[in-house]
């Protein structure tokens, strides 16, 4: 009898203590339950690379990160020929970087990894807010013309600003669908209070477009 209650309590003791422990890591590990009930995607290790206490004083500088990206993406095989950066605009001739975003489109499995909706998110997760506008003043350089999808990232983003180097020509060019943008969709933009910038260094942009068009996978034809 002694010994059947002596094997009970020390059941009861290691269930209690498993529960505790759980409840414990539970409570502890915040980080680790967001993820369980989210989907994430990882940038790639060159990413790593990326000089992130860097003044930029120039739109030439800020542009010259975006097409480094999509290089890069190309170059390493980390996914298609579109890389973007989102700045804080510290004062004229001076901003900081705060992400940089590639496509991860056939890497992840995901239609929605673009260059500028990866940076949007990451600069929006370091931020943790869901508008940049909450957090000062923000602006987005993409290495080519949005796509519709990012056309729309971009206006709920809360940037300020968006400079872009490619044109929608030279990614069709190539075979890629860019969707319903139109002059209109810019203007709408415009409307909302985001200045709106095209055609700087298009020809370096165009030039990684063309570089993946050789070889690389066209995804949305
Ligand atoms: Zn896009």
């Amino acid at each position: 009898m002694a010994d059947t209650m002596t094997q009970r309590n020390i059941a009861l003791l290691a269930a209690t203590s498993t529960i505790a422990l759980a409840s414990l890591a539970y409570t502890l590990l915040p980080r680790a339950r967001e993820r369980s009930r989210t989907h994430s995607f990882s940038l790639p290790s060159w990413e790593s690379k990326i000089d992130y206490e860097k003044v930029y004083r120039s739109d030439e500088e800020m542009m010259k990160l975006a097409i480094h990206c999509s290089r890069a993406n190309v170059v390493e095989g980390t996914g298609g020929p579109f890389g973007s950066a989102i700045f804080e605009r510290i004062s004229p001739g001076h901003a900081k970087l705060v992400s940089i975003g590639c496509n991860r489109v056939v890497p992840e499995n995901n239609s929605l990894l673009h260059g500028e909706t990866v940076a949007i998110q990451v600069a929006q997760s370091k931020l943790q807010c869901f508008s940049l506008r909450e957090k000062g003043n923000f602006e987005l350089f993409t290495s080519c013309e949005p796509c519709c999808m990012c056309l729309g990232a971009t206006l709920w983003s809360g940037v300020s600003r968006i400079v872009c180097a490619a044109t929608k020509a030279d990614a069709s060019k190539i075979g890629f669908d860019e969707g319903p943008v139109f002059d209109a969709s810019y203007k709408h933009l415009e409307g909302c209070g985001i200045e709106v910038v095209k055609g700087l260094l298009t020809e370096e942009g165009a030039e990684v477009l063309n570089m993946y068009g050789e070889k690389g996978v066209i995804y949305n034809r």
